[in-house]
C-alpha cells in the first residue's frame, strides 16, 4: 500500500502532525516519518489516524438476537439467566450456512466502527442434535472464514464446554457446545491448529474454557497446560455473575479466582473475561500471575451483570482489555468510556480512572484507548494496537471534520475521539496494509447485510 499522510497521526500515546506512515509489502508497518520523507504519500486531509481497535471478546453469533431480549419473558423478573434460555434458543436455529452469515454480519459492523482484529469466544460445534460433523472445526472454520471475507484479524478461542455445571441436570440447550472429555477437545483444537487458514497470522486459534460452571478442574487442568506449553491465548468467563462463585465455593470451597490460582491455571497469557464479582485478594492473584482482565461493559450493563472494578485493576497493575460481547451494541469506545463512566456513577465521582501521576489533558483517554489497542492485542496474542516499525499495518483514520470531534485541538483530540466520537466519523480501515473500509464503506457491505437479513428466521 502507498505511504499515507494524515493530519495528525497517533503514536506513543501523542497526536503528531507532519507525520506519513510506510508499509511494506508484507502488511507491517515499515516507519512513521516526517512527511517529508515520504514524498510520493498520499494526502489524508483532515483525517487522523490510529491503530487498529481490537475486540477482545466477542461472540459473533449473537448478533442475532440482537432487540429481541429488551422484553419481559414470561418469567416474573428476567435475569442473566433468563437471557441465556433466549439466547441459547435462538443459537440453536442456526444452520451452518447461517453461522457464516451471522458471523460475517457481526465482523462487517466490527470493521465499520475501526475493528481490526477479534478474539472470537466460539462455544458452537455441533449440528443442532449434538451429532459431531465430519469436520469437527466445521463451525469454527466458517466463523473463521467470516472474519477472513470480511478482512479482519481473528483469534478464535475455541471453547471447552463439558457440563451444564456442579450438581446440575444436563441442559439440553447446550448439547451443541459440549464436547464430554479433555481428550475429545484438545483432538479437535489440534486438528484446528493444523488448518491451512490458521498458518498465516491473520487466524490463529487459542483455548476457551468457557467456565468453572461449564468444565471441572481435572478438565482444566489438561487444556490449560496444552495451551500454555504452545504458547497460545487462554480465555475464560470469570466471575460474571454471584451466582457462579456461589456454586464454585460450593464445589471447590473456593472462589473461581481462588481455584485458577491455587491450581496453578493462571498466567501471563490468560484473560479473565468479566472478573466482576471479584475480592481484593482476587485482584491481588490475577496482578501476581500478570494475567488479565476483558471487560465488556456495553453487554454488562445489558445483562445487568455489574461494574467491573477497573479502578482496582489499574491500582494493581493488571492489564485490561474490551469486549463486544454480546453484540448489543459493537462500538468498542463507548466500551472504553463506560469502562469510566459505571464507575463515577458508582461512586458519584469524575476521572476515577485517571492516573495519579499524569495531569495532562489526555491522560486518562490514554489510558482508556490503551484498553481497546494495546491491551486488546496482548490479551489475544499478537504484536498489535500501536503503530511503530515492525507492527501490523492495522489502523483507521477519523474525519476530523465529524460534527462529534469537530474543533478538537490536538492535545485534546485523543479525549474527543475517546468520549464523544460517532462512529459514522470511521472513515478508512486497513488491515495488513489491505484497505477494507474506505470512506466508510466495505465494498462488500449490501451483500453482507442483504444476506444477514435473509438468514433471520421469524423466532418462535
Ligand atoms: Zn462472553
Amino acid at each position: 500500500m502507498p505511504s499515507l499522510w494524515p493530519d495528525f497521526v497517533y503514536v506513543d500515546g501523542q497526536f503528531l502532525s507532519d507525520r506519513a506512515i510506510v508499509c511494506d509489502d508484507a502488511g507491517k508497518i515499515n516507519q512513521v516519518v516526517e512527511s517529508s520523507e515520504a514524498p510520493g504519500a498520499i494526502r489524508l486531509q483532515n483525517r487522523a489516524l490510529l491503530p487498529g481497535i481490537v475486540n477482545a471478546h466477542s461472540h459473533a453469533l449473537q448478533r442475532v438476537i440482537r432487540g429481541r431480549t429488551e422484553r419481559r419473558s414470561q418469567h416474573t423478573s428476567d435475569s442473566f439467566w433468563t437471557w441465556r434460555e433466549q439466547m441459547y434458543a435462538a443459537a440453536n436455529r442456526l444452520e451452518v450456512e447461517d453461522i457464516y452469515t451471522v458471523s460475517r454480519m457481526a465482523f462487517l459492523e466490527m470493521a465499520l466502527t475501526g475493528i481490526t482484529a477479534v478474539g472470537e469466544f466460539h462455544y458452537i460445534h455441533h449440528a443442532p442434535d449434538g451429532a459431531t460433523y465430519s469436520d469437527p472445526n466445521l463451525l469454527a472454520r466458517e466463523v473463521i472464514r467470516a472474519a477472513r471475507d470480511v478482512g479482519i484479524r481473528i483469534a478464535l478461542l475455541r471453547v471447552a464446554y463439558a457440563r451444564a455445571g456442579f450438581e446440575t441436570e444436563a441442559n439440553p440447550l447446550q448439547v451443541r457446545f459440549i464436547e464430554k472429555s479433555p481428550e475429545i477437545y484438545l483432538q479437535h483444537l489440534e486438528q484446528l491448529l493444523s488448518a491451512p487458514e490458521l498458518q498465516d497470522g491473520v487466524a490463529w486459534a487459542g483455548v476457551a474454557p468457557h467456565s468453572v460452571r461449564a468444565v471441572p478442574l481435572d478438565y482444566l487442568k489438561t487444556i490449560v497446560p496444552f495451551a500454555n506449553e504452545r504458547g497460545l491465548p487462554v480465555h475464560m468467563h470469570v466471575a460474571e455473575q454471584p451466582a457462579e462463585v456461589t456454586a464454585c465455593i460450593e464445589e471447590y470451597g473456593r472462589s473461581p479466582v481462588a481455584l485458577l490460582e491455587t491450581e496453578g491455571l493462571l498466567s501471563s497469557t490468560f484473560t479473565a473475561v468479566h472478573a466482576i464479582h471479584v475480592t481484593p485478594k482476587a485482584i491481588g492473584s490475577i496482578a501476581r500471575a500478570r494475567a488479565s482482565v476483558c471487560a465488556c461493559p456495553t453487554t454488562e450493563r445489558n445483562l445487568g451483570d455489574g461494574v467491573v472494578p477497573v479502578d482496582a485493576y489499574f491500582k494493581a497493575g493488571v492489564p485490561v482489555s474490551l469486549g463486544s460481547d454480546s453484540q448489543v451494541q459493537i462500538d468498542l469506545l463507548e466500551d472504553a468510556r463506560e469502562l469510566e463512566y459505571h464507575l463515577r456513577l458508582q461512586q458519584t465521582a469524575r476521572n476515577v480512572l485517571a492516573p495519579d501521576d499524569d495531569a495532562s489533558s489526555s491522560a486518562l483517554a490514554r489510558r482508556l484507548f490503551d484498553c481497546a489497542t494495546i491491551n486488546g492485542a496482548r490479551s489475544i496474542g499478537f504484536n498489535g494496537g500501536k503503530l511503530e516499525a515492525g507492527a501490523p499495518a492495522d489502523f483507521f483514520t477519523v474525519d476530523l471534520d465529524d460534527p462529534s470531534i469537530a474543533g478538537s485541538s490536538p492535545e485534546d483530540l485523543l479525549a474527543n475521539i475517546v468520549f464523544s466520537l460517532s462512529r459514522a466519523a470511521v472513515r478508512d480501515v486497513v488491515v495488513g496494509g489491505q484497505m477494507i473500509v474506505e470512506a466508510g464503506r466495505h465494498p462488500d457491505q449490501e451483500p453482507i447485510v442483504e444476506e444477514f437479513k435473509n438468514s433471520l428466521r421469524p423466532s418462535a
